[in-house]
């Protein structure tokens, strides 16, 4: 029972066995991908984290370093009233970053003897009351205080004071060795220096350095100040989808590094990642099941050709087998001299012929087919007259027309025919074909009618019956090999399924076509349509246009027959 079932439905499982993995496997990726996706704008989020969190070191590292070396003064020039050495130290390397630098003397005054540099004299002196002196003396008090009531305890180490943004000062703390603060170093930094020198050859060092891959516009890197108002950008346009923004530590502390890239949140790039991915995934699936489904259908095409093979095999035995036993009854009959009446002898004989004549064409198809499968099939072009060829069809068809009742009426040309090149025996092959399926296909009816005629360059040989018809849907299928309509008389009549198919080769191998014109129930009309000027290559020439039908053409043909004509109007 399930093996039963197994085997009917073979093609239908084995695309559920294709498609469930499949489906399966679409599921997991999906899965797979949101993961992934989630995972990725993480790990996009890290790395532009990473960069800004080094470019924020570097500035760190940069000033810590630029300030330890400008204002590491030794305390001993302080007791000692060196400060022209201090002086000279710095001229001789300035630091770039600032753009004053100061000391103020503990060692002299009680709070403090207050000096700046000055760069064009060289030499440190007292400023004038101004808001950078005041902005000094601000960033000097804590040690000014400390030295009173905390001596020997002092921080020890760089301070910075941005309590006045036009005046950001980094000072140094100047310890003799019983680490007192004898002295304060300090620097106000130079905020162009910053916005136009150290935080460009920063962001372009680092850029390339961890997104090699990227075009310049890819991310871009603005600093804000505490207003919101950018003071520098670099990179592409700013986008509005900030991906990361963290605050400069050490110096412009009020100042935040904002990354952003147009259209590339970690989010987006994870998405698009995501909905590639998907896209490939799907596509995949679909070349996949388009390639299962042609599989398919190319195996339930070979099933459906397997089982009109058999039908084919069964069809043809049954169809040799009953006329045989027949013929065999009729002619021992004969043999033995048990029918004595000469009408009776002619009608066994008739029936011998009628039902031979039959095999001989079912044969010859059988014959013709397995030519034309192994390509072996070849046709002997020959001027003939198309007359004559189809009245000596009529006539093979005489007897049984006649016995099972047919009228057949002939429709002639206006005006004779030329000889046309032609394979008279596969032409008259394809008319017995369509001969035959008139009569096996005519149902109650007995009327048959064939005309030949001519239409410009063509010859027109056509077969109509008044039978059960052909459904349109049908109409272009029953040329293929072994097809035969499975509804009506079918079951009743016997057949190959090969005839038409004969008679489409032998018709195409002529340079024509055949056509079928039916209404179910109302009968069908097939036309053989060849050309009367075959341009067939090394094959005798056509006779021209017009010449004389040779004696005994097709004008005679339907008297020929001897059967009822009725002329079609
Ligand atoms: P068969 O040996 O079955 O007649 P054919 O190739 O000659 O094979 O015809 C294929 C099928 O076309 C037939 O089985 C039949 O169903 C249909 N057919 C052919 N000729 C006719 C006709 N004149 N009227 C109705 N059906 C026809």
């Amino acid at each position: 029972m399930l093996r039963d079932l197994a085997r009917k439905h073979t093609l239908v499982l084995g695309f559920l066995a294709v498609l469930l993995p499949l489906l399966v496997l679409l599921g997991l990726q999906l899965v797979w991908l949101g993961h992934l996706r989630r995972t990725t704008a993480l790990a996009h989020q890290a790395a532009l984290h990473t960069f800004v969190e080094s470019i924020a070191t570097d500035i760190q590292y940069y000033y810590r370093s630029a300030a330890e070396r400008a204002l590491d003064v030794p305390a001993a020039l302080l007791t000692q009233g060196r400060l022209d050495r201090i002086a000279h130290q710095w001229k001789m390397k300035p630091p770039e970053c600032a753009k004053r630098l100061f000391l103020v003397d503990f060692t002299r005054e009680r709070f403090g003897n207050f000096l700046v540099f000055d760069p064009a004299t060289q030499s440190l002196k007292t400023p004038p009351a101004s808001d950078e002196s005041m902005a000094i003396i601000l960033a000097a008090t804590p040690w000014q205080v400390l030295r009173f009531k905390w001596a020997g305890s002092q921080p020890s180490s760089l301070m910075v004071d941005e309590r006045d943004p036009n005046y950001r000062i980094i000072v140094n703390p100047i310890l003799n060795e019983a680490s007192d603060v004898v002295g304060v170093a300090g620097m106000i930094l130079d905020e162009e220096f910053f916005r136009k020198k150290l935080l460009p050859s920063l962001v372009h060092k680092a850029l390339p350095a961890f997104f090699p891959q990227a075009s310049p516009e890819y991310v871009t890197v603005t600093v804000k100040n505490l207003r919101g108002a950018p003071v520098f950008k670099a990179g592409g346009q700013e986008a509005k989808d900030v991906a990361v923004s963290v605050r400069i530590p050490f110096v412009f502390t009020d100042w935040t590094m904002v990354l952003s890239s147009a259209g590339n949140t970690p989010e987006k790039l994870a998405r698009r990642s995501f909905a590639f991915n998907l896209t490939l995934a799907a596509l995949l699936a679909v070349a996949l099941l388009g390639g299962v489904l042609f599989s398919l259908r190319a195996a339930s095409r070979a099933i459906t050709l397997s089982e009109m093979k058999s039908d084919f095999v069964s069809n043809v035995s049954h169809e040799l087998r009953t006329p045989l036993a027949s013929i065999r009854v009729f002619a021992e009959l004969l043999r033995l001299g048990r029918v004595q009446s000469p009408d009776k002898v002619r009608e066994y004989g008739e029936y011998i012929e009628v039902e031979s004549r039959r095999l001989t064409g079912l044969i010859n198809n059988i014959l013709d087919f397995a030519r034309i499968e192994s390509g072996r099939k070849s046709y002997r072009f020959a001027p003939a007259d198309p007359g004559e060829v189809l009245a000596a069809v009529l006539k093979s068809f005489e007897i049984r027309l006649a016995s099972a009742g047919f009228r057949l009426s002939f429709q002639k040309p206006v005006e004779p025919l030329p000889p046309a090149a032609m394979d008279a025996d596969a032409v008259a092959q394809a008319l017995h074909n369509l001969l035959d399926n008139a009569v096996k296909y005519s149902g109650s009816s007995r009327e048959i009618a064939v005309a030949l005629a001519r239409r410009g360059d063509m010859l027109v040989i056509s077969v109509t019956d008044r039978g059960i018809g052909i459904a349109p849907a049908e109409q272009a299928k029953i040329f293929e090999r072994f097809h035969r309509v499975s509804a009506g008389l079918v079951h009743d009549v016997k057949g190959s399924g090969l005839g038409l198919s004969i008679v489409r080769h032998i018709v195409e191998a002529h340079q024509g076509r055949v056509t079928v014109e039916s209404e179910p129930g109302r009968g069908s009309t097939f036309s053989i349509h060849l050309p009367l000027k075959q341009p067939i290559a090394g094959r005798p020439e056509t006779a021209a246009p017009g010449a004389s039908p040779s004696p005994g053409a097709s004008p005679g043909a339907a008297e020929e027959t001897g059967l009822p004509v009725r002329p079609v109007a």
